[in-house]
């Protein structure tokens, strides 16, 4: 073990300005160690040449005699920043936080000489980053630091009081003291007088030992009096030391509060509006760094100048009143760019003891997304709203709550409703004429029951002058994510002008086709009177021929027939004339028609059952004939078509096979439709009437239709009607 020349300690010594020492060994034996360091350890120079266990025992436990032992047998540099030791100070446990370095110090062989200990107490940075409170705290740590303050007022009245005790303790002492000095200074003076006054002196003397015992008698109990002061005094500062402790503590701990707080806040010092407090969150808002902190708001936010936020801040300063703000509109420099954003902010007075506002506590969310999704909505919905009064649609729905039917104008004005209260559900069905009123209820049931939207179109009374009008309603009943209803709602249309376009076209139809037939039938007659004739006379060409244009007259008489039925079936007028008779029969009869007509096709009965029925015998025999010439037309290439006529479930069940170019299944469908033909067969005549016209036919007599089909392979067409 080598130790240092004094000069070495010296130079090494003098170069720190900080808490110094210097331990040798790996016992870390201290060295020397200035007075700041002594002052850390809260030890005096006894300390110097004892081991750093011995010296601070209560170092036992903690890291840094293990340390110690590490740099010196590894030579290195140990150190550490906010390190908290627990050191006895004034004979307390307490924990201080330290910058330190252990530094090796080594010769020129590598040889490690010393260590060089070096200390910085940063326990009041330490305490000013370490940061602990909830807002709620802060309340609290006000009203503490209120109390602490009076406290502290009235520990400053002690001391003051007890300084004055003090300072008079101290007169009176020094008063002793000039007494004694000038009682020693006479008696010197008579003691050289001689001894003849030796006697008088020695009385004199005694006089002055009986003064003295008394005056230190006196001095002693002063002394007593000043050490209890002292204890008094020392006990009043360390309680001031701690006040001023907690109060450092709470500020700090409302700043670390502020920093790690998920929402945006700010506090901002004097009408300059200084940002001295602003955490992350906040600075995200503003699109700012940390380095705006300590900046007024206007140089840090400069964007800010000429929107309303840097006056309201400001304000709050004289009117001392917190402000609430929703929604307001700021525009702020962000990732390099000025954009519009929205927030909620409240804007906070905080005031010191007395009273006086000192500063502003902001805090803010923002709310752009949400306020520009509503906007979108309203955007929507107007453009929507818009489009509803083009289209004159009436819309309504029925809350679902109170049961009441909210509509708008236009709905109003479509049913020519004109009374004071609003219109009721069960007065808006009262309206609809009789004939629809059972389909729309129905419905509306349909709907509620969750079994789809409706669409009909049906007629009522408009309430102001009675008049007839049709309207198309389409109906929605929505379900909540409980499959609850919810709403029920929809548009109503007045369609009156295009259902008398339509009634006039069926006239139109009608009319023409009533016109047509007359002639036609005309022709019929003179065409078998020539047939006759020819017959008669063997003119094969001229009968063949006859009986070719006989078969179109006929073709053409059936077209009109089915313009004719249909322009009876709109307008209602379409009339059954039922009575009983055999279907298989007419069956047969309508086939040997059919075979006549077209001779390229082969028609089988595979089964046929003797079968009464009670029905419209014309129009069911129509029906039939309509399936077998479809039959004939959608099976060019293939000759075969098979019939079957049989009770099947109760019912009469007729069906008409082919084996020709079959049915898409998306069409089979809309078949039954008025004028829906299928899109690639436009080569094939045809106005999609003739199976509208069945379905309609059938449906009167109860009965039902329609169809199995295959693409490619062909199709089966069926209908039932009850027996007679
Ligand atoms: P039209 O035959 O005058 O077009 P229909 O109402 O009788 O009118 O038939 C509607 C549509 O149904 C036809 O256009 C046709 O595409 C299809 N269709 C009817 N019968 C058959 C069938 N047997 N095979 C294939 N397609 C058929």
């Amino acid at each position: 073990m080598s130790f240092l020349s004094n000069e070495q300690l010296l130079a090494v010594f003098n170069l720190t300005k900080t808490a110094t020492a210097i331990h040798v060994t790996e016992d870390a034996i201290i060295q020397t160690a200035n007075d700041a360091m002594l002052q850390v350890w809260d030890k005096d120079r006894s300390v110097i040449g004892k081991s750093l266990a011995d010296a601070l025992p209560e170092l036992k436990g903690q890291p840094f005699i293990d340390m110690f032992k590490r740099v010196w047998n590894e030579g290195l540099t140990i150190s550490g920043k906010d390190t908290p030791a627990d050191l006895i100070i004034d004979g307390k446990i307490t924990t201080v936080y330290f910058d330190f370095e252990y530094r090796a110090i080594k010769d020129e062989d590598g040889k490690t000489i010393c260590i060089l200990h070096t200390a910085t107490d940063v326990t009041d940075r330490f305490m000013g980053k370490e940061a602990l409170i909830r807002m709620r705290e802060k309340e609290e740590a006000l009203e503490r630091e209120q109390a602490l303050n009076e406290e502290l007022a009235a520990s400053n009245e002690e001391l003051a009081a007890i300084n004055e005790e003090y300072l008079q303790i101290q007169e009176s002492l020094s008063q002793l003291n000039e007494e004694l000095e000038r009682r020693i200074e006479i008696r010197t003076k008579d003691l050289a007088d001689g001894l003849e006054r030796e006697l008088a002196l020695n009385e004199s003397q005694l006089r002055l030992n009986d003064e003295l015992s008394t005056i230190n008698e006196e001095m002693t109990a002063s002394n007593e009096e000043l050490l209890s002061t002292n204890e008094e005094l020392a006990m009043v500062q360390e309680r001031l030391n701690r006040k001023i402790y907690l109060l450092a503590e709470s500020e700090s701990r409302f700043r670390s509060l502020v920093e790690q707080s998920p929402v945006a806040i700010a506090l901002f010092k004097s009408t300059d509006l200084l940002i001295e407090i602003v955490n992350d969150q906040m600075l995200q808002i503003w699109g700012k760094t940390a380095d705006i902190k300590g900046k007024p708001l206007a140089i840090a936010m400069p964007e800010l100048i000429g929107q309303p936020f840097i006056p309201i801040l400001t304000d709050i300063f004289t009117t001392g009143e917190t402000l609430f703000a929703y929604e307001s509109k700021a525009a702020i420099i962000r990732d390099g760019e000025l954009t519009d954003g929205y927030f909620n902010f409240i804007c906070q007075p905080v005031k010191d003891d007395s009273g006086e506002i000192i500063s502003v506590l902001q805090v803010v969310t923002e709310v752009t997304a949400q306020v520009k999704a509503r906007l979108e909505v309203q955007k929507a919905e107007e453009i929507m709203r818009f489009a509803i009064d083009a289209a004159k649609l009436g819309v309504w729905h029925i809350n679902t709550e109170t049961n009441a039917l909210i509509y708008n104008t236009t709905l109003a004005d479509i049913f020519g409703y004109q009374g004071e209260e609003n219109m009721s559900y069960e007065q808006a069905i009262a309206q609809v004429t009789e004939d629809y009123r059972d389909v729309i209820n129905d419905e509306i049931q349909k709907a509620i029951s969750g079994r789809g939207d409706y669409d009909i179109t049906y007629s009522q009374r408009r309430f102001n002058d009675g008049e007839l009008i049709w309207l198309r309603s389409l109906g929605k009943v929505t379900k909540d994510e409980n499959g609850d209803f919810s709403t029920f709602s929809g548009f109503v249309m007045d369609v009156t002008e295009s259902k008398k376009d339509e009634e006039r076209k069926n006239d139109f139809i009608g009319m023409v086709s009533h016109e047509l037939k007359t002639p036609l039938t005309s022709l019929n007659g003179y065409l078998q009177l020539l047939q006759n004739k020819a017959k008669k006379s063997n003119d094969t060409f001229t009968s063949g021929a006859l009986e070719i244009a006989g078969k179109q007259v006929k073709k053409m008489t059936s077209m009109i027939n089915g313009f004719l039925n249909i322009s009876r079936l709109e307008s209602g007028k379409i009339i059954l004339n039922k009575s009983t008779f055999r279907l298989d029969e007419l069956l047969r009869s309508t086939v040997e028609e059919a075979v006549v007509m077209d001779s390229d096709h082969s028609i089988s009965f595979t089964r046929v059952d003797a079968i009464e029925i009670f029905a419209d015998y014309d129009k069911i025999s129509n029906v039939i004939s309509n399936l077998l010439s479809n039959a004939i037309k959608y099976a060019p290439n293939s000759k075969d078509i098979e019939v079957t006529c049989q009770i099947a479930d109760h019912t009469a069940l007729i069906s008409v096979r082919d084996e020709g170019m079959g049915i898409n299944p998306e069409d089979t469908e809309k078949l039954f439709e008025r004028y829906y033909r299928v899109e690639n067969n436009h080569t094939i005549s045809g106005f999609g009437i003739g199976l509208y016209l069945s379905a309609e036919i059938i449906e009167r007599h109860n009965g039902k239709i329609w169809v199995e089909s295959e693409l490619g392979k062909g199709s089966t067409f069926y209908f039932n009607l009850p027996l007679a």
